[in-house]
C-alpha cells in the first residue's frame, strides 16, 4: 500500500514535539486524507485531535500558568492550553522567519 505521507516522513516531520493540550509526544496517526488515499498524519492519540503539536519548552510554560486556573474544569483548562499553545507557537515562527530564537 503506498502512502501520501509515509510514517517515517511524519514522525521525521514531528520529532520532538508534544501535544498542545495534554503534552505527550506527537505520534503518526494512520488515517486516510479527502480523497480516500492513506497516509500518516501527526497528532495525539490520547486527545484524539490531529495536530501539529508544539516544542517541549512551550508546553511547559503554557502548563506552569495553568496552576492560576485551578478553579476551571479540565476541558475548559485543555482548551485554554491549545489556545495559548498556538499563539506561542506562531510567536516562535515569526521570530524564527526574522532570524532570530525563542532562547
Ligand atoms: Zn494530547
Amino acid at each position: 500500500m503506498e502512502y501520501i505521507i509515509t510514517k517515517e516522513q511524519c514522525e521525521k516531520a514531528h520529532k520532538s514535539l508534544v501535544c498542545s493540550g495534554c503534552g505527550k509526544p506527537i505520534e503518526a496517526i494512520e488515517t486516510v486524507d479527502n480523497a480516500n488515499r492513506p497516509t500518516f498524519w501527526a497528532g495525539c492519540n490520547s486527545c484524539g485531535r490531529f495536530q501539529y503539536g508544539v516544542p517541549i519548552d512551550v508546553w511547559l510554560a503554557v502548563s506552569w500558568g495553568n496552576d492560576k486556573k485551578k478553579y476551571l474544569d479540565n476541558n475548559q483548562r485543555l482548551e485554554l492550553n491549545r489556545e495559548y499553545c498556538d499563539i506561542f507557537q506562531e510567536v516562535m515562527f515569526a521570530f524564527k522567519s526574522l532570524g532570530l530564537e525563542s532562547k
